[in-house]
């Protein structure tokens, strides 16, 4: 290994270090140490630990937050009096949701736009945020990462759409060590670029949204290259992970693909293991499915986070459909193990000129607008796209000049968007939710003659 690759690494683990002490305090090895021993523990000490954060978060959201109070009596805290929490309830009284504990200072805003397909903002505390972060860095160390070791990242960069990217965003993938490629607009210098920088770099994982890392890989194996890097594994998060995006994948780069299923909402919910399973995150979370029986029968997942206090996300359905596994995993991970996830579906679009577009761009462009409760984005042709929404009182000329211009902006100005407002947008049967639909097929190479 070249030397300034070695002193690149050292320098990296070094600004993690420092990184995480600045951001979790002194006694942050301790708190990393304590992080993973929870979590490797017996299930009966997962249980106990999980019972006591489930009651100290009930505890306070009866006696802090008006909306959970309502439904628990102070002598007998039990969660199944709570109704799921519903996206809609969320936006239409967030200001019962905060606990009255914690200032305006302490709430940290962020918002989803549309891996759920409904907009939303909400607000985190710092103790939601350090412990979120504990949390993946255990868990990607199944796949291989750690601190400092180098990573290609590809995911959709809006920093990249800027002229000449963030500065921020190019200091920050300095000293973790991780350069990117933009899901976003993944034209074929792009991913040239990627190819060499990762065998240069010696990559030892990747981090993908999973629709765009098969169209990598896709183009790695038109090209007849070979990755000379040896990976340890490649982290897929965010969407649905195709069998055959697996399939392709773990034969372009030889190496497995561990799925992550997370959301902005409550952070990273379960992570697949060396055996395939996946493992729900019990530490920080509490989930059940809404089923007579959540190990025959799939239903509704509902995800209790435990380390939010600032505003509770209790009992609140994510929009994705589960069923759980009474199995011991062989990897010998106590934790339990989700056996179905049926989740998000995002397309990649493609521009007249060839460039491939992730679906998340589009709903990126969602992100903290007010004015729309549900949106579907399909592309019908190159040259037309519409864009359904459900709109509520919010909504302005403005807002739709606004997303009618973002969408033009990644697929041509002279693309035709057609915005269609509607009461509801149905779910399919397959159950799947879409958000993002293209009718331009991605394998077809001819598209890009004139
Ligand atoms: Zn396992």
């Amino acid at each position: 290994m070249p030397i300034r690759h070695s002193i690149k690494r050292t320098l990296s683990k070094v600004a993690w270090r420092a990184y995480n002490t600045y951001r979790k305090g002194l006694d942050y090895n301790t708190q990393f140490s304590r992080t993973v021993e929870i979590l490797n523990a017996p299930r009966e000490t997962i249980e106990a630990f999980q019972t006591e954060r489930l009651q100290r978060l009930l505890q306070h959201a009866y006696q802090t937050t008006p909306y959970y109070s309502e439904f628990l009596n102070g002598t007998h805290l039990d969660i199944s009096r709570i109704p799921p929490l519903e996206k809609q309830s969320i936006r239409e009284q967030p200001d019962r949701l905060y606990s009255t504990a914690y200032t305006q200072k302490q709430r940290i805003r962020n918002a989803t736009g549309g891996s759920t397909g409904t907009p939303l903002t909400f607000y985190q505390d710092r103790g939601y945020w350090n412990q979120r972060n504990l949390s993946v860095y255990y868990f990607d160390q199944w796949a291989g990462w750690d601190f400092g070791e180098p990573q290609l990242i590809i995911w959709g960069a809006l920093a990249d759409l800027d002229k000449d990217g963030h500065w921020k965003h190019r200091f920050n993938n300095f000293w973790r060590n991780q350069y990117w490629l933009n899901g976003f607009r993944l034209t074929d210098t792009a991913m040239w670029a990627a190819f060499e920088k990762m065998n240069h770099c010696q990559s030892q994982t990747i981090l993908a949204y999973p629709s765009s890392l098969y169209q990598f890989a896709k183009f790695i194996c038109e090209n007849k290259l070979t990755p000379l890097c040896k990976l340890k594994g490649i982290i897929t998060s965010a969407e649905m992970l195709h069998p055959h995006y697996r399939i392709l994948t773990e034969s372009v780069f030889k190496t497995k693909v561990y799925n992550r299923y997370g959301s902005r909402e409550v952070g990273l919910i379960a992570m697949e293991c060396a055996e395939g399973r996946m493992h729900i995150n019990c530490r920080d979370l509490y989930l059940e499915i809404e089923s007579p029986d959540p190990y025959t029968e799939p239903g509704e997942i509902l995800i209790t986070q435990l380390n939010n206090y600032a505003m509770p996300f209790i009992r609140y359905r994510i929009g994705d459909i589960g069923l759980l596994s009474d199995e011991i995993c062989p990897c010998g991970n106590a934790l339990p193990v989700l056996a179905e996830l049926l989740g998000r579906t995002t397309a990649t679009f493609r521009t007249g000129s060839g460039t491939l577009i992730q679906g998340g761009y589009f709903t990126q462009q969602f992100y903290g607008i007010d004015g729309v409760t549900q949106f579907q984005i399909i592309q019908e042709s190159l040259k037309h796209c519409i864009l359904k929404v459900v709109i509520n009182e919010k909504w302005t000329e403005a807002t739709r000049r606004y997303l009618v211009q973002r969408i033009q902006d990644a697929l041509g100005a002279t693309v035709a968007v057609t915005v269609v407002l509607v009461d509801e947008i149905p779910l399919p049967p397959s159950g799947k939710r879409e958000y993002t639909i293209s009718k331009v097929d991605t394998d077809v190479d001819d598209l890009r003659k004139p």
